[in-house]
C-alpha cells in the first residue's frame, strides 16, 4: 500500500459524515437503498442472486483448478496462431500459479510461506497476440481480466491514474465480487515506456515511481476498494454500513493476482543485438545474427539488459517469466483469418448475417487481405484496418438492397468501391427484370380469370417497377390492388364494343379507375353510334 493509505482517510471521512448526519437528523436517508438502476429492493434482488450463483461456480472452478499445461496450450491453439514457445511457457506458468492458489486454499499454512509469484513479462511487437493469449487464458479459467497502458499511470496518482485503480477495476470486471477479483489477471501494456532515464535516455524519473508502485502490487498488498478520489464509492460503502448490512470486503489482497506486463521493447532488441554481435566479433557465421531482426533478439534478453534499459532491478526481479512473441508473417495472418476461432472475419460474417446477408470469402481474397495487412506492419491489427476499408461501404449499402449473398474475392479486396458499385447495378437490373416478369405473370393471371388481355406498354412497366421499388411492395400486391375490380368495367366495354384486348399506358397504370370510366363512356358512345347507324 502507498503511504497515503496509511492514514486511512476513509475512516476519517466516515466519522465526518456520521457527525454530519447526526446533526442534520437525516440518517433515514442513508438507511434507504441509494437511488439508481438496480437499487430498489425488488429490482436489485433477483439479478444479484443469479450473479452470485454464477460467481460461486467460478470460484469453485478456481478452487478445483486441475488443468494441465498441454490442455491450456491446446485451448490456445484454437484461437492464437503461432507463438508456440510463448504458449508453452505461459501454459506452465498459469498452471503453477493457479495450482499454488488451490493449494493455499486447501492448506492455509502454505499461504504463509514464501512464494515467488510467476508474474510474466511479454515482449514483442504490436498485434502479435500478447494480449489475446492472456485474454484467452483468463476466459478459459473464468477469472476477471483487466488491461491498461502503463503510460496512463503517474507516480502519485494525482496526475493520471493510480496503479491501484487497476486492482479496483478487477473488482468491477468481477461484477463487484472481491473474492473473484483476488484471483484475476492484470495486464499492463507499454511497460517499456515507463523505463526510467537509463543508459538509453528513455523516460523521466516518474517512470521509476510507477515501477515501484507496481512492484508493491505485484508482491502482496491490500488495496482499498474505494479510491480516495472516488467520493461516490466511499459514500456507498458508508451507506451499506449505515444499513447495518454486510459491507463486504473493504480491501483487495493482491497476493494471488497474476500480473502480466508487456511491451514492444524495440530498442531493447537492438541493444541485445549489439551486445551479442560485439561478443561474436571474429566468430560471425554465415546466416548468423546479422540476418535476424531486432525483435528476434528479445528472446535472448537478460536481466542486465532490462536494467540497462531503465528498469529497477527489483521490478525486473518480480517478473521471473519472460516470453518473447515473434512477429507474424503474411502467411500467419492468412492462417489467422482462415483458421483462428476468434478470426475477425467471423465477426464481419455475423454482422452481415444480422441483416440476413450471407458473406462468403474466397481463398484468393484471404491471401490478398493478409498481404495488405502485412504491409501495415501492425501485426494482426493490420487485418482489422484492411477489413474495415473493404467492408465499410458494403455494410452501409447492402442492408437496404435485396442482395442476400456476397462473395468477396481478390478483386473485391483491391477495389471494394468499384465492386460494390457493379454489384448494386447488377442487383438493380436483375431486380427490375424480376419485377417486369411479375407484371407479365399478373397479365397472364388476369387473362385466365377474366378473359381480358392487358398489354402493358413500356412506360407503364417502368412506372410500376419504379413504384414497386419505392414503396417496397411486391409487384403482385401492387398490380392486384391497382387493378382491383378492373375486369367489371372491361366486361362492359367488351359487351358494347367486343373489345377484349386493352393497352395499358403509364397514365392508366397510375390511375386505372379514371381511365376505365372514360373507356366505358366511350364504349357507350360507340355502341350508340352503331345503333344509330343501324348496325345492330
Ligand atoms: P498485442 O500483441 O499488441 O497485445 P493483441 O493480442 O491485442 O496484440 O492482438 C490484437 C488482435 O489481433 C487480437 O484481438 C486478435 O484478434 C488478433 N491477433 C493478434 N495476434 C494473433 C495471433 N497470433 N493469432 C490469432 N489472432 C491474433
Amino acid at each position: 500500500m502507498s503511504d497515503k493509505d496509511d492514514k486511512n482517510p476513509f475512516e476519517e471521512m466516515q466519522k465526518q459524515f456520521q457527525e454530519m448526519l447526526r446533526n442534520q437528523g437525516t440518517s433515514s436517508f442513508f438507511s434507504q437503498p441509494p437511488p439508481g438502476p438496480g437499487a430498489g429492493a425488488s429490482a436489485g434482488t433477483e439479478p444479484q442472486e443469479k450473479t452470485s450463483e454464477k460467481q460461486r461456480e467460478i470460484l469453485q472452478r478456481i478452487r478445483d483448478f486441475n488443468l494441465k499445461p498441454r490442455e491450456i496450450k491446446d485451448y490456445l491453439d484454437r484461437f492464437v496462431i503461432q507463438q508456440n514457445d510463448a504458449k508453452k511457457v505461459l501454459s506452465v506458468a498459469i498452471c503453477d500459479h493457479y495450482n499454488h492458489v488451490r493449494q493455499c486454499l486447501e492448506k492455509p499454512d502454505l499461504a504463509a510461506k514464501e512464494y515467488a509469484k510467476q508474474n510474466i513479462l511479454l515482449l514483442g511487437p504490436t498485434g502479435v497476440g500478447k494480449t489475446y493469449l492472456m485474454r484467452c487464458i483468463a476466459k478459459l479459467i473464468g477469472v476477471p481480466f483487466v488491461k491498461a497502458d502503463a503510460t496512463k499511470f503517474s507516480e502519485t496518482g494525482y496526475v493520471g491514474h493510480d496503479v491501484e485503480d487497476l486492482v479496483r477495476d478487477l473488482v468491477k470486471a468481477a461484477d463487484g465480487n472481491v473474492d473473484l477479483a483476488e484471483y484475476g489477471i492484470i495486464y499492463i501494456d507499454e511497460v517499456d515506456k515507463i523505463a526510467a532515464q537509463g543508459k538509453q535516455g528513455a523516460r523521466d524519473v516518474s517512470g521509476r515511481g510507477v515501477q515501484i508502485n507496481l512492484l508493491k502490487l505485484m508482491e502482496e498488498s491490500e488495496v482499498n476498494r474505494n479510491s480516495q478520489t472516488d467520493i461516490m464509492g466511499q459514500m456507498q460503502a458508508m451507506m451499506e454500513m449505515q444499513r447495518g448490512g454486510e459491507a463486504g470486503k473493504r480491501t483487495i489482497n493482491t497476493r494471488h493476482i497474476l500480473f502480466i506486463v508487456s511491451g514492444a521493447f524495440g530498442t531493447l532488441g537492438e541493444n541485445i543485438k549489439k551486445r551479442i554481435e560485439s561478443s561474436q566479433i571474429g566468430f560471425a557465421q554465415p546466416g548468423g545474427s546479422s540476418e535476424k531482426t531486432a525483435t528476434e533478439y528479445l528472446a535472448r534478453a537478460e536481466t542486465s539488459d532490462f536494467i540497462d534499459f531503465g528498469f529497477e532491478p527489483e521490478f525486473v526481479g518480480r517478473l521471473p517469466i519472460r516470453i518473447a512473441c515473434s512477429p507474424l508473417t503474411a502467411s500467419d495472418l492468412e492462417e489467422i483469418l482462415a483458421q483462428s476461432e476468434g478470426s475477425i472475419l467471423e465477426q464481419y460474417k455475423t454482422d452481415f448475417r444480422g441483416f440476413g446477408i450471407e458473406c462468403e470469402i474466397a481463398p484468393n481474397a484471404i491471401a490478398e487481405i493478409a498481404a495488405r495487412a502485412d504491409s501495415e506492419k501492425t501485426g494482426a491489427r493490420g487485418l482489422m484496418t484492411v477489413l474495415e476499408k473493404i467492408f465499410r461501404s458494403f455494410k452501409y449499402e447492402l442492408p437496404s438492397t435485396s442482395i442476400k449473398k456476397i462473395v468477396v474475392d481478390a478483386q473485391t479486396v483491391s477495389d471494394p468501391e468499384g465492386t460494390l458499385k457493379a454489384l448494386l447495378q447488377d442487383n438493380q437490373s436483375s431486380q427490375q427484370q424480376l419485377l417486369r416478369e411479375e407484371i407479365d405473370r399478373f397479365a397472364d393471371r388476369f387473362y385466365k380469370e377474366h378473359g381480358m388481355e392487358l398489354v402493358f406498354e413500356e412506360d407503364a412497366v417502368s412506372q410500376l417497377v419504379e413504384e414497386s421499388l419505392q414503396t417496397e411492395k411486391t409487384m403482385r400486391a401492387l398490380c392486384e390492388s391497382r387493378f382491383r375490380d378492373f375486369q367489371h368495367g372491361l366486361k362492359l366495354i367488351a359487351r358494347n364494343t367486343g373489345q377484349t384486348r386493352f393497352n395499358i399506358s403509364a397514365n392508366t397504370a397510375k390511375n386505372p379507375d379514371r381511365e376505365l370510366s372514360q373507356w366505358v363512356l366511350q364504349s357507350y358512345h360507340h355502341s350508340a353510334g352503331r345503333i344509330t347507324r343501324g348496325e345492330e
